[in-house]
């Protein structure tokens, strides 16, 4: 039956199924040709995984939000914000791994660093008041700031390899910075509530933020695995330079 749900669970159920897809794909035939180490198909193996837990944990918060028992409804609401912070992870993990892959001491400072971010937002979707309308801005700073904090091993990453003009910097920091831009658009669509503000019962069932907001995600994801798969391969070819200073 057609109804304001459908675009939602399809969108993500797709998108579950294109994750799954993508990691068979790895595992058969992207990761075996870059000569992948067993580290590296644990992060993608980590990545994946994170991308298909968030997207189903949405699908089932879409089939049931409407179940006739408020608690269960909520139940599934506070999944889909647990598997928005998993997906957040799954992004975290290879962007991480492969930036600071000639420099061990940071990347373990900064997966150490997101793994306790992550926890903490999971610690505070269990308090009682999480999923109140009191707590709606606080949800939306904490899912921002986990998000945003990305920035800063972002411009480490670039200061470690010695600024804007470098060839590593180049062909990488573009990458990012659309990674952020489809995000930030996301979120857009998530806060705003635009188009349907503006055409109240005209995007019910085709076209409502929230649906913008589903396929930005899956596209978001599927942006940064083909990035990570860029930069591992880059890496895979290239030697780590020498640093002078710093761990
Ligand atoms: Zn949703």
């Amino acid at each position: 039956m057609l109804s304001n749900e459908t675009v939602n669970i399809w969108s993500h159920l797709l998108g579950f199924l294109l994750f799954f897809l993508l990691g068979v794909n790895d595992v058969s035939t992207v990761l075996p040709a870059s000569g992948a180490s067993r580290e590296d198909y644990v992060i993608y193996a980590i990545g994946l995984f994170c991308f298909q837990v968030c997207m189903l944990c949405s699908v089932g918060y879409h089939l049931f939000c409407c179940h006739r028992s408020e608690k269960t409804c909520r139940r599934w609401l506070a999944l889909d914000y647990a598997g928005i912070s998993i997906g957040i992870l799954g992004c975290y993990v290879p962007g991480v791994f492969y930036a600071f892959y000639c420099n061990s001491f940071w990347r373990q400072v900064y997966l150490v660093v997101v793994l306790a971010l992550i926890l903490a937002v999971f610690s505070a979707q269990v308090h009682p008041l999480y999923l109140s309308q009191e707590w709606k801005l606080l949800r939306s700073a904490l899912f921002c700031s986990v998000a945003a904090f990305g920035v800063l091993p972002a411009f480490h990453w670039v200061w470690l390899n010695g600024g804007f003009g470098t060839e590593a910097v180049q062909a990488f920091f573009p990458r990012v910075m659309i990674m952020y831009l489809i995000a930030a658009s996301a979120f857009m669509f998530y806060i705003t509530k635009i188009p349907e503000r503006y055409f109240p019962g005209h995007v019910n069932y085709l076209g409502a933020s929230h649906q913008v907001w589903h396929i930005l995600v899956v596209l978001m994801f599927y942006w940064w695995h083909q990035t990570a798969i860029y930069i591992m391969t880059y890496r895979h070819r290239t030697q780590c330079p020498v640093y002078t200073s710093g761990g």
